[in-house]
Protein backbone atom coordinates (compact mmCIF):
# COMPACT_ATOMS: atom_id res chain seq x y z
CA UNK A 1 0.00 0.00 0.00
CA UNK A 2 1.24 3.37 -0.71
CA UNK A 3 1.40 5.80 2.18
CA UNK A 4 -1.03 8.45 2.05
CA UNK A 5 1.00 11.86 0.53
CA UNK A 6 1.84 14.16 3.57
CA UNK A 7 -0.46 17.45 3.46
CA UNK A 8 2.49 20.10 2.59
CA UNK A 9 2.93 22.33 0.00
CA UNK A 10 5.85 20.59 -2.02
CA UNK A 11 3.81 16.90 -1.41
CA UNK A 12 1.30 18.76 -3.49
CA UNK A 13 2.15 17.26 -6.82
CA UNK A 14 0.97 13.49 -4.79
CA UNK A 15 -2.72 15.03 -4.70
CA UNK A 16 -2.91 13.79 -8.64
CA UNK A 17 -2.58 10.47 -7.21
CA UNK A 18 -5.32 11.33 -4.30
CA UNK A 19 -8.11 12.23 -6.71
CA UNK A 20 -9.43 9.12 -6.79
CA UNK A 21 -9.01 8.46 -2.90
CA UNK A 22 -10.76 11.40 -2.56
CA UNK A 23 -14.05 11.33 -4.86
CA UNK A 24 -14.61 7.59 -3.32
CA UNK A 25 -14.69 9.51 0.13
CA UNK A 26 -16.88 12.34 -0.58
CA UNK A 27 -19.71 9.71 -2.73
CA UNK A 28 -19.81 7.64 0.23
CA UNK A 29 -20.32 10.36 2.07
CA UNK A 30 -22.98 11.78 -0.17
CA UNK A 31 -24.41 7.90 -0.68
CA UNK A 32 -24.26 8.00 3.81
CA UNK A 33 -26.37 11.44 3.71
CA UNK A 34 -29.27 9.87 1.02
CA UNK A 35 -32.60 9.86 3.48
CA UNK A 36 -33.09 6.69 4.22
CA UNK A 37 -36.13 5.23 1.72
CA UNK A 38 -39.52 3.97 3.22
CA UNK A 39 -38.98 0.19 2.42
CA UNK A 40 -42.76 -0.12 1.86
CA UNK A 41 -43.09 2.20 -0.87
CA UNK A 42 -39.85 1.76 -2.19
CA UNK A 43 -41.05 -2.25 -2.84
CA UNK A 44 -44.84 -0.88 -4.03
CA UNK A 45 -43.16 1.33 -6.78
CA UNK A 46 -40.60 -1.38 -7.99
CA UNK A 47 -43.44 -4.10 -8.39
CA UNK A 48 -45.00 -1.73 -10.46
CA UNK A 49 -42.14 -1.75 -12.66
CA UNK A 50 -40.50 1.75 -11.81
CA UNK A 51 -36.97 1.53 -13.19
CA UNK A 52 -36.01 4.26 -10.52
CA UNK A 53 -37.31 2.41 -7.55
CA UNK A 54 -35.51 -0.23 -9.11
CA UNK A 55 -32.11 1.30 -8.80
CA UNK A 56 -32.27 2.92 -5.69
CA UNK A 57 -33.26 -0.50 -3.85
CA UNK A 58 -30.15 -2.05 -5.85
CA UNK A 59 -27.90 1.00 -4.42
CA UNK A 60 -29.46 -0.05 -1.02
CA UNK A 61 -28.51 -3.40 -0.95
CA UNK A 62 -24.79 -2.92 -2.60
CA UNK A 63 -24.61 0.01 0.16
CA UNK A 64 -21.27 -0.60 2.63
CA UNK A 65 -23.69 1.14 5.51
CA UNK A 66 -25.43 -1.55 7.71
CA UNK A 67 -28.97 0.49 8.21
CA UNK A 68 -28.84 0.77 3.67
CA UNK A 69 -27.90 -2.96 4.09
CA UNK A 70 -30.96 -3.70 6.43
CA UNK A 71 -33.42 -1.34 4.52
CA UNK A 72 -32.20 -3.13 1.06
CA UNK A 73 -32.50 -6.63 2.38
CA UNK A 74 -36.33 -5.66 3.90
CA UNK A 75 -36.79 -4.67 0.14
CA UNK A 76 -35.92 -8.67 -0.81
CA UNK A 77 -37.98 -10.18 1.43
CA UNK A 78 -41.15 -8.24 0.12
CA UNK A 79 -40.18 -8.59 -3.59
CA UNK A 80 -39.34 -12.33 -2.83
CA UNK A 81 -42.89 -14.04 -3.72
CA UNK A 82 -42.70 -11.95 -6.86
CA UNK A 83 -39.55 -13.50 -7.66
CA UNK A 84 -38.45 -16.40 -10.08
CA UNK A 85 -40.61 -15.88 -13.38
CA UNK A 86 -37.59 -14.91 -15.21
CA UNK A 87 -35.11 -16.90 -17.72
CA UNK A 88 -31.82 -16.44 -16.27
CA UNK A 89 -28.88 -16.13 -19.32
CA UNK A 90 -25.02 -15.97 -18.61
CA UNK A 91 -23.12 -14.69 -21.66
CA UNK A 92 -19.13 -14.73 -21.11
CA UNK A 93 -16.20 -14.91 -23.29
CA UNK A 94 -12.92 -12.65 -23.87
CA UNK A 95 -12.60 -9.06 -24.27
CA UNK A 96 -13.21 -7.85 -27.34
CA UNK A 97 -15.26 -11.27 -28.69
CA UNK A 98 -18.23 -8.80 -28.92
CA UNK A 99 -20.24 -9.46 -25.74
CA UNK A 100 -22.00 -6.13 -25.50
CA UNK A 101 -23.15 -6.08 -29.26
CA UNK A 102 -24.10 -9.43 -28.82
CA UNK A 103 -26.07 -8.76 -26.22
CA UNK A 104 -27.59 -5.45 -27.30
CA UNK A 105 -28.72 -7.49 -30.48
CA UNK A 106 -30.18 -10.22 -28.13
CA UNK A 107 -31.47 -7.54 -25.97
CA UNK A 108 -33.64 -5.85 -28.74
CA UNK A 109 -34.17 -8.77 -30.34
CA UNK A 110 -36.24 -9.71 -26.52
CA UNK A 111 -37.44 -6.22 -26.33
CA UNK A 112 -39.29 -6.12 -29.67
CA UNK A 113 -41.11 -9.84 -29.04
CA UNK A 114 -42.67 -7.49 -25.68
CA UNK A 115 -39.76 -8.78 -23.07
CA UNK A 116 -38.38 -6.74 -20.51
CA UNK A 117 -34.35 -7.34 -20.23
CA UNK A 118 -32.31 -6.51 -17.38
CA UNK A 119 -28.26 -6.27 -17.68
CA UNK A 120 -26.28 -7.42 -15.11
CA UNK A 121 -22.59 -7.62 -15.08
CA UNK A 122 -19.93 -9.31 -12.93
CA UNK A 123 -16.72 -8.51 -13.25
CA UNK A 124 -14.09 -9.08 -10.73
CA UNK A 125 -11.86 -6.92 -12.24
CA UNK A 126 -13.54 -3.72 -11.95
CA UNK A 127 -12.54 -3.50 -8.44
CA UNK A 128 -8.97 -3.54 -9.00
CA UNK A 129 -9.48 -0.79 -11.97
CA UNK A 130 -12.33 0.91 -10.64
CA UNK A 131 -14.00 0.46 -14.04
CA UNK A 132 -16.60 -2.10 -14.78
CA UNK A 133 -17.87 -4.07 -18.74
CA UNK A 134 -20.96 -1.81 -18.20
CA UNK A 135 -19.45 1.36 -17.04
CA UNK A 136 -18.09 2.86 -20.16
CA UNK A 137 -21.70 4.57 -21.17
CA UNK A 138 -21.02 3.98 -24.78
CA UNK A 139 -21.42 0.27 -24.90
CA UNK A 140 -25.03 -0.93 -25.75
CA UNK A 141 -26.05 2.42 -27.16
CA UNK A 142 -29.57 1.50 -28.28
CA UNK A 143 -30.70 -0.95 -25.67
CA UNK A 144 -29.78 1.96 -23.18
CA UNK A 145 -32.49 3.79 -24.29
CA UNK A 146 -34.87 1.37 -24.82
CA UNK A 147 -37.61 1.58 -21.84
CA UNK A 148 -38.05 -2.18 -21.42
CA UNK A 149 -33.89 -2.70 -20.86
CA UNK A 150 -32.52 -2.29 -17.85
CA UNK A 151 -28.87 -2.04 -17.45
CA UNK A 152 -26.50 -2.29 -14.28
CA UNK A 153 -22.67 -2.14 -14.23
CA UNK A 154 -20.61 -4.65 -12.23
CA UNK A 155 -21.23 -4.35 -8.25
CA UNK A 156 -17.69 -3.57 -6.71
CA UNK A 157 -16.73 -5.79 -3.74
CA UNK A 158 -13.86 -6.20 -1.03
CA UNK A 159 -14.25 -10.16 -2.35
CA UNK A 160 -15.96 -12.02 -5.13
CA UNK A 161 -18.84 -13.34 -2.26
CA UNK A 162 -19.63 -9.88 -2.09
CA UNK A 163 -20.20 -9.23 -5.71
CA UNK A 164 -22.06 -12.66 -6.03
CA UNK A 165 -24.43 -11.97 -3.10
CA UNK A 166 -25.29 -8.23 -4.87
CA UNK A 167 -25.20 -9.31 -7.99
CA UNK A 168 -28.03 -12.72 -6.93
CA UNK A 169 -29.98 -10.06 -5.42
CA UNK A 170 -30.45 -7.93 -7.80
CA UNK A 171 -31.26 -10.93 -10.16
CA UNK A 172 -34.46 -11.30 -7.54
CA UNK A 173 -35.39 -7.15 -7.55
CA UNK A 174 -35.05 -7.36 -11.51
CA UNK A 175 -37.55 -10.31 -11.57
CA UNK A 176 -40.09 -8.63 -8.87
CA UNK A 177 -39.72 -5.62 -11.25
CA UNK A 178 -41.18 -7.22 -13.67
CA UNK A 179 -38.04 -8.75 -16.06
CA UNK A 180 -38.38 -11.57 -17.61
CA UNK A 181 -35.27 -11.77 -19.23
CA UNK A 182 -32.00 -11.42 -16.96
CA UNK A 183 -28.79 -11.52 -18.82
CA UNK A 184 -25.57 -11.62 -16.35
CA UNK A 185 -22.28 -11.24 -18.57
CA UNK A 186 -19.42 -11.78 -17.35
CA UNK A 187 -15.21 -11.65 -18.44
CA UNK A 188 -12.91 -14.65 -18.43
CA UNK A 189 -11.26 -13.44 -15.25
CA UNK A 190 -10.76 -15.35 -12.36
CA UNK A 191 -13.95 -17.52 -10.93
CA UNK A 192 -16.34 -15.10 -12.73
CA UNK A 193 -17.43 -17.71 -15.15
CA UNK A 194 -18.18 -20.35 -12.53
CA UNK A 195 -19.33 -17.42 -10.22
CA UNK A 196 -22.25 -16.62 -13.18
CA UNK A 197 -22.72 -20.15 -14.27
CA UNK A 198 -24.22 -21.06 -10.58
CA UNK A 199 -26.46 -18.20 -11.19
CA UNK A 200 -28.02 -18.86 -14.56
CA UNK A 201 -30.38 -21.31 -16.16
CA UNK A 202 -28.59 -21.22 -19.58
CA UNK A 203 -24.68 -20.49 -20.24
CA UNK A 204 -23.77 -19.17 -23.43
CA UNK A 205 -20.02 -19.19 -24.39
CA UNK A 206 -19.20 -16.36 -26.88
CA UNK A 207 -15.98 -17.18 -29.34
CA UNK A 208 -13.81 -15.68 -31.92
CA UNK A 209 -12.28 -17.69 -34.94
CA UNK A 210 -8.42 -17.76 -35.01
CA UNK A 211 -5.56 -18.76 -36.88
CA UNK A 212 -5.97 -22.34 -36.00
CA UNK A 213 -6.33 -22.30 -32.21
CA UNK A 214 -9.66 -22.46 -32.35
CA UNK A 215 -9.57 -24.60 -29.15
CA UNK A 216 -7.01 -23.07 -27.44
CA UNK A 217 -6.77 -20.34 -24.75
CA UNK A 218 -10.10 -21.88 -23.33
CA UNK A 219 -9.97 -22.17 -19.67
CA UNK A 220 -10.00 -25.45 -18.56
CA UNK A 221 -14.15 -26.42 -17.79
CA UNK A 222 -15.93 -23.71 -19.67
CA UNK A 223 -16.39 -25.41 -22.33
CA UNK A 224 -18.29 -27.68 -20.01
CA UNK A 225 -20.25 -25.54 -18.47
CA UNK A 226 -21.83 -24.24 -21.84
CA UNK A 227 -25.22 -24.56 -22.71
CA UNK A 228 -24.23 -23.15 -26.48
CA UNK A 229 -21.30 -21.54 -28.04
CA UNK A 230 -21.39 -19.00 -30.24
CA UNK A 231 -18.59 -18.19 -32.51
CA UNK A 232 -19.25 -14.19 -33.29
CA UNK A 233 -17.76 -11.91 -36.24
CA UNK A 234 -19.05 -14.75 -38.38
CA UNK A 235 -19.07 -12.04 -41.32
CA UNK A 236 -17.14 -11.00 -44.18
CA UNK A 237 -13.32 -12.64 -44.85
CA UNK A 238 -14.00 -14.56 -41.54
CA UNK A 239 -16.70 -16.66 -42.23
CA UNK A 240 -14.66 -19.78 -43.39
CA UNK A 241 -12.67 -19.37 -40.66
CA UNK A 242 -16.07 -19.08 -38.10
CA UNK A 243 -17.21 -22.38 -39.62
CA UNK A 244 -13.96 -24.37 -39.17
CA UNK A 245 -14.07 -23.08 -35.75
CA UNK A 246 -17.49 -24.57 -35.45
CA UNK A 247 -16.48 -27.83 -36.68
CA UNK A 248 -13.50 -27.78 -34.60
CA UNK A 249 -15.92 -26.93 -31.32
CA UNK A 250 -18.04 -29.67 -32.73
CA UNK A 251 -15.83 -32.42 -32.45
CA UNK A 252 -14.50 -31.51 -29.47
CA UNK A 253 -18.03 -31.12 -27.55
CA UNK A 254 -18.67 -35.05 -28.48
CA UNK A 255 -15.76 -35.74 -26.04
CA UNK A 256 -17.89 -33.81 -22.87
CA UNK A 257 -20.06 -36.10 -21.13
CA UNK A 258 -23.46 -35.54 -21.34
CA UNK A 259 -25.35 -33.03 -19.64
CA UNK A 260 -27.42 -33.54 -16.14
CA UNK A 261 -30.13 -31.39 -17.97
CA UNK A 262 -30.49 -33.52 -20.62
CA UNK A 263 -29.63 -30.74 -23.14
CA UNK A 264 -26.95 -31.37 -25.91
CA UNK A 265 -24.71 -28.32 -26.51
CA UNK A 266 -24.57 -26.91 -30.22
CA UNK A 267 -21.99 -24.85 -31.74
CA UNK A 268 -23.89 -22.06 -34.05
CA UNK A 269 -22.84 -19.01 -35.62
CA UNK A 270 -23.17 -15.19 -35.70
CA UNK A 271 -22.46 -11.61 -36.70
CA UNK A 272 -23.67 -9.66 -33.21
CA UNK A 273 -22.53 -6.62 -35.47
CA UNK A 274 -24.81 -7.11 -38.66
CA UNK A 275 -27.74 -9.37 -35.90
CA UNK A 276 -26.95 -12.09 -38.07
CA UNK A 277 -28.02 -15.28 -36.32
CA UNK A 278 -29.55 -13.68 -33.31
CA UNK A 279 -33.14 -15.04 -33.94
CA UNK A 280 -31.35 -18.65 -34.04
CA UNK A 281 -29.90 -18.30 -31.05
CA UNK A 282 -32.65 -17.01 -28.64
CA UNK A 283 -34.97 -19.81 -30.43
CA UNK A 284 -32.08 -22.68 -28.88
CA UNK A 285 -32.09 -20.79 -25.76
CA UNK A 286 -36.30 -21.05 -25.57
CA UNK A 287 -35.96 -24.83 -27.10
CA UNK A 288 -33.53 -25.18 -23.84
CA UNK A 289 -36.04 -23.73 -20.61
CA UNK A 290 -38.83 -25.28 -22.80
CA UNK A 291 -36.94 -29.02 -22.50
CA UNK A 292 -35.52 -28.19 -18.79
CA UNK A 293 -38.76 -27.03 -17.92
CA UNK A 294 -40.36 -30.07 -18.87
CA UNK A 295 -37.99 -32.56 -17.34
CA UNK A 296 -37.95 -30.66 -14.09
CA UNK A 297 -33.84 -29.91 -14.49
CA UNK A 298 -34.59 -26.37 -14.45
CA UNK A 299 -36.54 -25.97 -10.99
CA UNK A 300 -34.17 -29.14 -9.82
CA UNK A 301 -31.09 -27.06 -10.64
CA UNK A 302 -32.72 -23.27 -8.93
CA UNK A 303 -33.19 -25.49 -6.03
CA UNK A 304 -29.57 -26.75 -6.03
CA UNK A 305 -27.99 -23.27 -6.74
CA UNK A 306 -29.73 -21.90 -3.61
CA UNK A 307 -28.36 -24.74 -1.58
CA UNK A 308 -25.26 -24.24 -3.20
CA UNK A 309 -24.74 -20.46 -2.26
CA UNK A 310 -26.13 -20.90 1.04
CA UNK A 311 -23.08 -23.24 1.84
CA UNK A 312 -20.67 -20.51 -0.13
CA UNK A 313 -22.53 -17.88 2.06
CA UNK A 314 -21.78 -19.71 5.48
CA UNK A 315 -18.45 -21.06 4.32
CA UNK A 316 -17.18 -17.67 3.45
CA UNK A 317 -18.25 -16.03 6.49
CA UNK A 318 -16.55 -18.68 9.01
CA UNK A 319 -13.70 -18.22 6.94
CA UNK A 320 -13.59 -14.36 7.02
CA UNK A 321 -14.56 -14.60 10.87
CA UNK A 322 -11.47 -16.92 11.62
CA UNK A 323 -8.72 -14.75 9.47
CA UNK A 324 -9.83 -11.64 11.17
CA UNK A 325 -9.65 -12.48 14.74
CA UNK A 326 -6.44 -11.28 15.77
CA UNK A 327 -4.57 -13.95 18.06
CA UNK A 328 -5.18 -16.31 14.97
CA UNK A 329 -3.23 -13.39 12.84
CA UNK A 330 -0.98 -13.26 15.65
CA UNK A 331 -0.71 -17.43 15.88
CA UNK A 332 -0.48 -17.70 11.99
CA UNK A 333 2.17 -15.00 12.29
CA UNK A 334 3.94 -17.18 14.49
CA UNK A 335 3.54 -20.78 12.64
CA UNK A 336 4.80 -19.66 9.59
CA UNK A 337 7.99 -18.53 10.74
CA UNK A 338 7.84 -22.13 12.30
CA UNK A 339 7.43 -23.36 9.15
CA UNK A 340 10.32 -21.96 7.74
CA UNK A 341 12.62 -22.94 9.78
CA UNK A 342 11.34 -26.44 9.17
CA UNK A 343 10.15 -26.57 13.16
CA UNK A 344 6.42 -27.58 11.97
CA UNK A 345 4.72 -29.60 8.83
CA UNK A 346 1.99 -26.98 7.45
CA UNK A 347 -0.55 -29.87 8.95
CA UNK A 348 0.22 -29.45 11.93
CA UNK A 349 0.42 -25.51 11.75
CA UNK A 350 -3.05 -25.84 10.20
CA UNK A 351 -4.31 -28.50 13.31
CA UNK A 352 -2.65 -25.56 15.68
CA UNK A 353 -4.63 -23.40 14.37
CA UNK A 354 -7.71 -24.78 14.18
CA UNK A 355 -7.65 -25.77 18.04
P1 LIG B 1 -16.79 -7.04 -25.67
O1 LIG B 1 -15.54 -6.46 -25.15
O2 LIG B 1 -16.76 -8.53 -25.65
O3 LIG B 1 -18.02 -6.48 -25.05
O4 LIG B 1 -16.85 -6.65 -27.23
P2 LIG B 1 -17.61 -5.47 -27.98
O5 LIG B 1 -19.05 -5.78 -28.13
O6 LIG B 1 -17.25 -4.17 -27.35
O7 LIG B 1 -16.97 -5.59 -29.44
C1 LIG B 1 -15.59 -5.41 -29.68
C2 LIG B 1 -15.39 -4.96 -31.11
O8 LIG B 1 -15.82 -6.00 -31.99
C3 LIG B 1 -16.21 -3.72 -31.47
O9 LIG B 1 -15.43 -2.91 -32.31
C4 LIG B 1 -17.39 -4.30 -32.22
O10 LIG B 1 -17.92 -3.39 -33.17
C5 LIG B 1 -16.77 -5.51 -32.90
N1 LIG B 1 -17.78 -6.56 -33.15
C6 LIG B 1 -18.67 -7.06 -32.28
N2 LIG B 1 -19.43 -7.99 -32.87
C7 LIG B 1 -19.01 -8.09 -34.14
C8 LIG B 1 -19.40 -8.91 -35.27
O11 LIG B 1 -20.31 -9.73 -35.21
N3 LIG B 1 -18.69 -8.74 -36.41
C9 LIG B 1 -17.67 -7.86 -36.52
N4 LIG B 1 -17.04 -7.78 -37.70
N5 LIG B 1 -17.28 -7.07 -35.51
C10 LIG B 1 -17.94 -7.18 -34.34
Amino acid sequence: MKKPPKKTALQEIEGINGVSRLNRKAISQLRKKLPLADPDELTDKLLSGDPVALSKAITLIESASPKHFETGQKIIRKCLPYTGNAVRIGITGVPGVGKSTFIESLGKLYTGQGHKVAVLAIDPSSTLSKGSILGDKTRMETLVRDKNAFIRPSPSGDNPGGVARKTRETILLCEAAGFDRIIVETVGVGQSETMAHSMVDFFLLLKLAGAGDELQGIKRGIIELADLIVINKADGDNINQARLAQKAFQTALHFYPPKPSGWTPEVLLASALNNKGIDKIAAKIDAYIKLTKENGFFEQNRLEQNKYWLFETVNLTLKNNFYNRPEIQKKLKKLLIQMKKKEITAFEAAKKLLS
